[in-house]
């Protein structure tokens, strides 16, 4: 993968945050406070902003702004983590110019593995966990497996739309909505909405584009 195609993404990715905001703030409200959708497209906004304005900016660059721009726009318990999930990511590929499918799927494994180290929820416990877990784990043994980066991406964002999907009958045990007790059970969570967005997001503009080079 491509510099280039990964701003690509992000800027997709912001894109259908952005289409899905009310709908993520809705779920929030049934849960939380509500600004899930506020705070996640604000910050992806600001992270497109922030990489436009890069010269020749490598993975590790972009994941960098993008978490910088989640942290210091999105706010809340899910900034932290949106944005622990970007910084680790770009971490993992300090150096490198272009990204292979493994080197990619290794970004997110080490953003996932973040999220839970800060966050500390445990799958099961109704969070962006629960749909983030599931696509990496998609997109690492498809890569492992030697599939195209394509169909990875595609199994990745139907495990995050199931992974999120499955979070409806949980009982919420962590951040706000463990507060909500068992009002929490019948909604989707929002985070874990946002991450089956933001993959399929991903998973789309991918299938675009190497669509558009064949
Ligand atoms: P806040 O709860 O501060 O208002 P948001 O509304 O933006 O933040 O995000 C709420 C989402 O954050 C939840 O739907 C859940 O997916 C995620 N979340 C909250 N706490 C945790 C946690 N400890 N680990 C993982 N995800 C969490
Ligand atoms: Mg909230």
């Amino acid at each position: 993968m491509k510099a280039q195609q990964l701003v690509g993404m992000i800027h997709a990715v912001s894109m259908e945050i952005d289409a899905a905001r009310d709908e993520l703030n809705r779920l929030d409200s049934a849960l939380g406070d509500g600004d899930h959708g506020t705070g996640v497209s604000a910050g992806f906004a600001e992270a497109v902003t922030k990489i436009a304005a890069l010269t020749d900016p490598t993975p590790a660059d972009i994941f960098k702004a993008t978490g910088t721009a989640l942290l210091n726009r999105m706010g809340g318990a899910s900034g932290a983590l949106y944005g622990t999930l970007f910084l680790k990511a770009s971490a993992a590929v300090a150096g490198k110019t272009d990204l292979t499918a493994a080197e990619f799927a290794a970004a997110w494994r080490a953003g996932l593995d973040g999220v839970m180290e800060r966050g500390k929820a445990a799958p099961g416990g109704k969070t962006m966990v629960d749909a983030l877990l599931p696509a990496v784990d998609a997109l690492e043994s498809a890569i492992g497996e030697g599939q195209s980066l394509a169909s990875a991406l595609d199994l990745a964002a139907d495990a995050a739309r199931t992974g999120a999907e499955h979070t409806a009958p949980m009982l919420a045990l962590f951040g706000r909505a463990k507060f909500a007790g068992e009002r929490s059970v019948g909604h989707v969570d929002a985070g874990a909405e946002s991450v089956a967005v933001m993959f399929a997001a991903m998973r789309n503009i991918y299938r675009e584009c190497v669509t558009s080079d064949e």
